[in-house]
């Protein structure tokens, strides 16, 4: 009976950063503790290991670590002097702040409408929306952000066709997106600018805020480096335009390279054997998420999508009775959020995303899920969904 007990974990986690910490633990301290002795806190040579580290993983030029993937955007944003007047293409389902930075430059957002099946963005609703701005004539369409949502890249070979017929930059927004792949290539190298977060629930994370900017680009690269630290010259105190004080931490640096190393080893392999086992015991009874063939998802979320919100609802009350913890991401679509009252959308702009904004519902997923608490959890969903 105590074998039993022991065995079942009484307080699963959506996301279990504690164990991932046990297992790493004696890397780990040490890591943190070399950077408090050395005690180069900011900068230093922890921050250059860890963009090279994480450059060379992803497979591009440059890495520029920063303070938060929300600020990760808005540098590449400003980059491209992104400013009043233009038009900015963003999924409608996401998370805000894909949102938030374009009006944080003062230019305007476009909301576009996802896929049902992916939850990423729908490209013909792309290109509807584009071609609807242009005629519209007020604003000037300048680039695209594309949302890598919950780990699955977005299908950038058919948003850089239409993005290079319009002449827009395609921003990678891989918050989620880091280690997905569309065939050998790596999320965070589809955009012309990318970006990644590690806020520590993401699929790479760090112990706080963190995030980065990718980039083949030599030039631009230089201006990242130059805006996240006040617009920088050639030192500290020769300031040559308005920036930021957006750098990453020296600790948060050394903790990614433990992660990093986890990641590459097991980590993200092991997610996608949690997710695989999820769907075959979950794809008759209900909709589990589509990975399209040459896609791989880094698995920052596992979504179910039920008949409508009432369903949800009951799915949601019958699994936290169980002590099982669920997620809603994301329940307001970006063209229903009260930050966005003054653009006057009209109603029907994104229905799939206000679809989605009713019946998903996302269940734990980390490398760290056992098979028991796999198995309880496809238990308790089934025993629901079959009443
Ligand atoms: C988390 C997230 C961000 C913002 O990252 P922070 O590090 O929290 O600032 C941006 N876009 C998406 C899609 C995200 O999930």
């Amino acid at each position: 009976m105590r074998l039993y007990i022991r065995n079942i974990n009484l307080n699963m986690q959506f996301r279990d950063l504690k164990t991932q910490y046990n297992v790493l633990k004696d890397e780990m301290d040490k890591a943190i503790l070399d950077v408090v002795a050395s005690s180069a806190f900011v900068m230093g040579p922890k921050i250059k290991e860890m963009e090279t580290a994480f450059a060379e993983y992803v497979g591009v030029k440059h890495c520029i670590a920063c303070n938060s993937g929300t600020d990760a955007l808005l540098l590449a944003l400003k980059v491209w002097d992104v400013k009043p007047g233009d038009a900015v293409f963003v999924p409608s389902f996401t998370f805000f702040a894909s949102a938030e930075v374009i009006a944080m430059q003062g230019a305007t957002p476009v909301f576009v409408d996802v896929d049902k099946d992916t939850f990423n963005m729908d490209v013909a609703d792309l290109e509807c929306k584009i071609e609807q701005t242009k005629k519209a004539g007020k604003l000037t369409p300048r680039v695209v952000i594309a949302v890598d949502l919950f780990g699955l890249p977005a299908d950038f070979k058919v948003i850089r066709k239409v993005a290079d017929k319009h002449g827009l930059y395609i921003l990678e927004d891989g918050a989620q997106g880091f280690g997905g792949r569309i065939g050998d290539r790596k999320a965070c190298t589809f955009g012309d600018i990318s970006t990644t977060s590690f806020f520590p629930a993401k699929p790479v994370g760090c112990y706080g805020d963190g995030g980065a900017v990718f980039t083949d680009n030599d030039e631009w690269a230089e201006l990242i480096e130059s805006y996240h630290i006040h617009g920088k010259g050639s030192d500290r105190y020769d300031n040559v335009r308005i920036g930021m004080n957006s750098r990453l931490d020296s600790i948060q640096a050394a903790i990614l390279l433990v992660k990093l190393k986890a990641f590459k080893e097991y980590e993200l392999v092991d997610v996608n054997k949690v997710a695989a086992r999820y769907t075959e015991k979950l794809k008759d009874v209900v909709k589990t998420p589509i990975v399209p063939e040459g896609f791989y998802s880094s698995w920052a979320q596992y979504t179910l999508q039920l008949e409508d919100k009432e369903a949800r609802a009951g799915l949601q009350a019958a699994l936290k009775a169980l002590d099982i913890p669920t997620a809603i991401y994301y329940p307001i679509p970006m063209h229903r959020q009260t930050a966005f009252n003054y653009l006057n959308l009209d109603d029907n702009r994104c229905p799939i995303s206000d679809q989605l904004a009713d019946t998903v519902i996302s269940l734990p997923i980390h490398p760290y899920l056992s098979e028991t608490d796999q198995d309880r959890i496809c238990d308790a969903v089934c025993g629901f969904l079959k009443k």
